[in-house]
């Protein structure tokens, strides 16, 4: 069986070098991963994220690199109000100019439980951190996006949202709502000139998230987040334009 393009991707040094790309939780986990692979192969990155504190140490892990600037766009994707999405997207706007990539990658689990007793607040809170907050931005950074010569936005799922499974509640549905605001976007921005947009899923990673829903897990069996990188990579770059519409995994036995 052929591997396909995004699995088999090696992104060049320079690879993202000219290139504008938002994170969301970069943070942490994944985004913090993503930051600096980003970073790393030459793109100007903005991390968005709640927790000012490691979001400078991201950025300072980043100036280290010398290959690009950073920059820090607070944003608590729970608490934030349309003021604050407008705030960050005059800030992109005027620092920038444009956008070239927008990684919606934030996420909570919320609890694991029945339907039956799922507690409403969680259900309402994860579905607007993991959802809701996703469009906001986006809409909101619509105008940076398309005055990018080639843009990318990528949404992540999990395999929850194909396949759902018992317990996994409002983060199930609010990546399967994920992946339907990807493909409709996907459609609407086609033949305007607009972005391209994708969803990816990571597969299980080795991170704070999939320790709070696996905790008897063996963390040293699953990737870790650098690992899974080179697919987000490649749809932020040249090599995957006009590729639109698409889900990907970025592990192949997941
Ligand atoms: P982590 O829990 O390690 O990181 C989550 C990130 O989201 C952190 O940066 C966190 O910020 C940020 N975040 C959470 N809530 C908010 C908020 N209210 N406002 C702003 N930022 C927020 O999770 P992962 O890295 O594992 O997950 C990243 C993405 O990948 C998620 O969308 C997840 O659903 C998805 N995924 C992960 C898998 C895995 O196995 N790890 C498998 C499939 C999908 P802070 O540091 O402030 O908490």
């Amino acid at each position: 069986m052929t591997v396909p393009a995004h699995l088999r991707f090696r992104a060049g040094p320079d690879e993202l070098r000219g290139r504008v790309v938002a994170i969301t939780g970069a943070s942490d986990g994944i985004g913090r991963a993503l930051a600096l692979a980003a970073a790393q192969h030459g793109a100007e990155v903005v991390l968005i994220g709640r927790a000012v504190r490691k979001l400078e140490q991201v950025h300072g892990e980043i100036a280290a690199l010398k290959r690009a600037e950073a920059s820090i766009a607070p944003l608590d994707l729970e608490k934030a109000l349309a003021r604050d999405y407008d705030q960050l997207a005059a800030a992109v706007q005027q620092r920038y100019g444009r956008l070239d990539g927008l990684i919606h990658n934030a996420g909570i689990l919320g609890a694991l439980a029945p339907v039956e007793h799922y507690d409403v607040p969680t259900w309402c809170r994860v579905l607007h951190v993991n959802l809701t907050a996703a469009f906001a931005l986006t809409q909101v950074l619509l105008r940076a996006l398309r005055a990018s010569a080639d843009a990318s936005i990528i949404f992540t799922s999990s395999g929850v949202a194909r396949r759902p499974r018992a317990y996994w509640g409002a983060y199930a549905v609010s990546k399967a709502g994920i992946e339907a605001l990807s493909g409709l976007l996907s459609e609407e921005l086609q033949g305007s000139g607009g972005a391209r947009v994708n969803a990816v899923n990571p597969g299980p990673v080795r991170t704070r998230m999939r320790s709070q829903a696996f905790p008897a897990e063996d963390p040293q069996h699953l990737a870790a987040p650098a690992d899974i990188v080179q697919p987000y990579l490649w749809l932020l770059s040249a090599a995957s334009r006009g590729v639109t519409g698409q889900y990907l995994e970025c592990q192949a036995a997941h």
